[in-house]
This record gives C-alpha cells, structure tokens and sequence, in this order.
C-alpha cells in the first residue's frame, strides 16, 4: 500500500498551525506520531477505500506535522494539581516518568503495558484521543482520572472533559480549524487506589475488547468509597464511565458482595457492537478484579 499524495506542512509554532487548519480546514489533517494516521492515509489509497474517507471523499492533501514545534513533548507537573500532557507526547515518555509513576499510577501503568514497544514510542496519547476509536486504550485511564483537553484554533481556546471527546466511532467534538494542544490531567485526593484491566482478541499486542479503568477516591483510611469513576473502553460506540456502577459505590465500603452486585450491573451499562455476550462476560469479570485491585493499590 502506498501513501496517496499531499503537502506536508511544518509549522514552527502552535499559533502556526492553527492558523494552517484554518486556512485548510478538512483538507488538513494533524500529524503526531502517525500510527494510526498514516496506517488510514494508505488504507485510503488502497482498492479497498478507508471506513473514515468514503470511495468518493478526498482525504486531506495536507498534513500538518507538529514535530517542529518545540517542547510539545513535555510533561509538566504541578504538585498536588496537575499533569500537562503535550500534544506530541509519546507513551513512552510518559512510561520513563518517575513522576507519572509515583503520582499518577493508573496512567503509568497503562502506557507501558498495551500494544507493543515501536508503538508505545511512536504512539502519543493526543493521537490516541482525537483518532477516536471507541477501543482506545488510553482513552478509559484519562476518563477514569477526570482529564481535560485543552483545544485551540486561532479564534478562542476552550477546555473539553476527555469523557464528552468523542462523539461516536472515529468522531470527536473537534472543529475542522481546532487541535489539542494539551491534556491536563487533575492529581486524584489521596487516598486513593485504581486499577487498568484490559484484554484483547488474542494476543497483548491486538486491538483492545474490553478495557477497565478504575479509580476510587476514599473518605478516609477504612477505604469508604467517596468518588469512584469507573472508564470503559471497546465496549461501546465511543469510550465511557459506567455511571450506575459507579452511584453504586458512594459512601460504602467495598465487599465482596457489593464488587460482585456491581460487577453485574455493570454488563448492562454497555453496549457492545460486536461478540456482545463475551464482552459483556469479560467486562463484568474484569470490573470485579478492577474494584478488588484498586482496594489493595
Ligand atoms: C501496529 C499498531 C498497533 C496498535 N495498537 C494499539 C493498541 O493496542 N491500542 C490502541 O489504543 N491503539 C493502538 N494503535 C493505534 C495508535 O497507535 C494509537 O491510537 C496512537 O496513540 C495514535 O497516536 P499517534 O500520535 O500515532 O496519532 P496520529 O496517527 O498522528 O494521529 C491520529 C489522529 O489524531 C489526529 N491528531 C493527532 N494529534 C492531534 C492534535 N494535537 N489535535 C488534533 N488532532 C490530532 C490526527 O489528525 C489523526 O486523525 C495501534 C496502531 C498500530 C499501527
């Protein structure tokens, strides 16, 4: 499969490239670390089409690659705070972060854990978000952990929760003229425990069927639940929390009775597109072992 044709535009700065997405609007794509871009560029010069660019649609015929723009790598930390996450930074520099291992462990364990090494050092957690993929492995961690993007374009900025990001498979909120410039993650109240539970079709290294994030923030040292999000991922048309599930550990102590109750309402909270009765199987049994993890983490 060959690349199809386009320009590729190398902007300086991040007010550069707004102001290139606004010039080209939908003929313009973003280029980050280009896994799953590039992948789609050339699947749409193939006979077979793509499932984002109909047979009849042009793809972009400029892409606007961020490489050039410095320190959009970086991970800046505000103790107690917040995380900024840049738009080009990979999930292996968040993986080598001492910091994101101490203060942010359900992300850590994420980004080193999925798919395999050339993707975690290529791949970045932005390009992950705006793909849009319902079985986005990073997306449930950065829901779980109440993440925000921060979008911009060259008329105004605004902030988006990564739960409302995306719309329905392979769509997100983004204007044509808008890109992420950064996600910003909150540092959860300690104390706290979480989990990442993911399983695949075969092998580590395959698309995700079911992935689990969990985070409870207790009231005090017994472990009275006082927030718990619970993030899902490949199991519904776009990446979500499981919002009963969740009402359902308020102000209660974990058991054993409680997880499995929870475990089955769980199942209902989703609604998946493919091997329904598997995946549900597997996201009542993976949430169990979540919530009996992030007790013990
Ligand atoms: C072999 C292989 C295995 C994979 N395994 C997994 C896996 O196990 N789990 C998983 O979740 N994914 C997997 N992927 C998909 C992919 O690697 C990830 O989704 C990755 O995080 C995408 O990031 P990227 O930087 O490469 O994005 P890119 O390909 O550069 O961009 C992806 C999309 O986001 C847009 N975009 C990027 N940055 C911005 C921005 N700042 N603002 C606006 N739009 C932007 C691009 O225009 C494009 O539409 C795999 C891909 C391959 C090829």
């Amino acid at each position: 499969m060959r690349l199809p044709r386009f320009e590729y535009l190398s902007p300086k700065t991040l007010e550069e490239a707004t102001a290139l997405l606004g010039t080209y609007g939908n003929q313009a794509k973003i280029l980050a670390g280009g896994t799953d871009l590039l992948v789609d560029l050339k699947k749409r010069s193939s006979i077979q089409g793509s499932r984002r660019w109909g047979k009849k649609e042009r793809g972009p015929c400029y892409v606007i690659g961020l490489k050039g723009v410095t320190g959009l790598t970086r991970l800046k930390y505000s103790p107690g705070e917040t995380l900024s996450v840049g738009p080009i930074t990979s999930y292996a520099d968040v993986a080598d972060s001492t910091i994101v291992k101490e203060s942010y462990p359900l992300l850590w364990q994420a980004c080193r854990t999925f798919s395999r090494p050339q993707i975690r050092s290529a791949g970045t957690l932005v390009g992950n978000l705006c793909n849009g993929s319902p079985s986005a492995d990073i997306v449930p961690p950065l829901i779980a952990l109440g993440a925000k993007a921060r979008v911009i374009s060259a008329r105004a900025e605004r902030e988006v929760p990564v739960e409302e990001f995306c719309s329905a498979p392979f769509t997100t909120v983004l204007k044509e003229d808008e890109l992420v410039a950064e996600l910003k993650i909150p540092q959860p109240a300690e104390p706290y425990g979480w989990s990442y539970q993911r399983t695949t079709k075969r092998t580590a290294e395959d698309e995700a069927l079911v992935v689990v994030a969990v985070l409870l923030e207790f009231a005090d040292r017994d472990k009275t639940v006082r927030r718990a999000r619970i993030a899902l991922g490949s199991v519904a048309p776009r990446p979500s929390r499981a919002l009963e599930s969740e009402s359902m550990t308020q102000g209660k102590k974990l058991d054993e009775a409680l997880i499995q109750k929870i475990s089955e309402t769980v199942a209902a909270e989703t609604s998946p597109r493919s091997r329904s009765d598997y995946r549900r199987l597997m996201t009542s049994y993976l949430v169990r072992k979540a919530l009996t993890e992030a007790l013990g983490n």
